[in-house]
């Protein structure tokens, strides 16, 4: 099939991968003018890794490894502690923080040079029983059998398809950094997340003496951004236990930047005859999990399957779309809250069995539960 892929960001590149290995006609179109490698790091749990495995790429050496989330109080309590390692054993994929410039490099190579345009700005969607059109904010339009919504947060071809109704703040945005912090922490492989009445810190040691940093405060889309936001991080988190005041201390304003997140209900339906959704165009939510990279390559390794079976493209991508529907519902449903009000007091913490993610890894996704066909 001859299939158009609106964005290049973690999912377009990923999907185009696998519809290219099988044989299919594919065209990338980005709005941005140029390749965007930039944020911070992503995690990638054993769910995400398999895929990547799949698509024959590796993530040996890359990033840095987690064997181990701690959640702590805002006073250096231990609420609960999961041992990621026990999944990975369980599931045969490490879970790594990697850097998102890193994925989308390892994502690009292997595909041709000419296979995004750059500079197209999908602005509507148009289809009948057999083909379907994007046009763009430039004027030109491509036509082809599928078209897959991979444009993110804000997408265009959602917003065609549904209107925006339904979007809404999830009243929290974060402030993140990537940067060389050289404290303890840094050298180890262990997750911590911390939580308080002040809001949630996230430390995770990204490899190469890297570390991904990140606080969550009340956000609402109206807000002022502060003219100086590490001394009001400083002014909100200084007084929490080690090591939060040494990162705020090493972390330097050119490091920060802000995402304000959204969320928007999962239906079992995502897209109309030729058009479908994918990665965050189709289930737009907050990062509590760390799940949005690899619920999206979830998203790419179910498509793949569906339309390498025989029938009618439309058909083969509702189906794809109720095949995600569980697991994606209950991801974006728990991702809705905010950490911060994840406050586990640590008694009832250390009633929490330490391997219980390797459980909610496979309630998180299909490629995990997957019985071949
Ligand atoms: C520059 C950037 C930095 C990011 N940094 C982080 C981070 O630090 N931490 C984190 O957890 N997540 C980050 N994310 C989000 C994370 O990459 C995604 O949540 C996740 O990987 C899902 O991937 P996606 O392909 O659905 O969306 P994205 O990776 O966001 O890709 C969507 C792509 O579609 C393009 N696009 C948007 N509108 C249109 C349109 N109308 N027509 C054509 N193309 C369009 C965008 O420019 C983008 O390249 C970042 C995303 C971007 C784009």
């Amino acid at each position: 099939m001859d299939i158009l892929v609106m964005g290049a960001g973690v999912g377009g590149l990923a999907v185009a991968r696998v519809l290219l290995a099988a044989g299919h006609r594919v065209r990338v179109y980005e709005r941005a003018a140029e390749w965007r490698t930039g944020g911070a790091a992503l995690m990638i749990f054993s769910n995400g890794a398999a895929v990547l495995h799949d698509l024959g790429v590796s993530l040996d050496d890359v990033g840095g490894r987690v064997d181990r989330i701690d959640a702590m109080t805002a006073g250096g309590r231990l609420r609960v502690s999961m041992d990621i390692a026990h999944a990975a054993a369980h599931h045969g994929f490490e879970t790594r923080a990697v850097s998102r410039r890193d994925l989308m490099e390892l994502l690009a190579d292997g595909v041709p040079g000419d296979l995004v345009r750059y500079g197209k700005a999908c602005q509507d969607v148009t289809q009948d029983h057999d083909r379907v059109t994007a046009t763009f904010a430039d004027g030109s339009t491509a036509t082809g059998d599928l078209l897959i919504g991979a444009d993110g947060h804000h997408s265009a071809v959602r917003h065609r398809l549904w209107g925006d109704a339904g979007v809404r703040p999830a009243t929290f945005g974060t402030w993140q950094g990537l940067s060389p912090i050289d404290i303890e922490l840094t050298r180890t492989h262990r997750h911590l997340m911390i939580t308080g009445r002040e809001g949630a810190c996230g430390l995770i040691p990204a490899g190469k003496g890297m570390l991904q940093w990140w606080f969550d405060v009340p956000w609402s889309p109206g807000d002022r951004r502060p003219a100086a936001p590490l001394a009001e991080l400083r002014r909100r988190f200084g007084h929490w236990a080690s090591p939060v005041p040494e990162v705020l201390a090493a972390a330097t304003e050119a490091d920060l930047t802000f995402f304000g997140h959204h969320w928007r209900k999962v239906g079992p339906v995502w897209g109309k005859g030729r058009v479908t959704l994918l990665g965050d165009a189709a289930h737009i939510m907050p990062p509590t999990l760390g799940q949005g990279a690899n619920q999206t390559l979830e998203d790419v390794w179910v498509l793949g399957r569906e339309l390498a079976r025989d029938g009618d493209p439309a058909v083969r991508l509702r189906a794809y779309e109720k095949a995600r529907y569980p697991h994606i519902s209950l991801v974006s449903r728990m991702a809705k809250r905010n950490p911060a009000n994840w406050r586990i007091p640590p008694l009832l913490g250390r009633l929490i069995p330490e391997t219980s993610q390797t459980a909610m890894l496979a309630c998180y996704s299909n490629r995990l539960t997957a019985r071949s066909r």
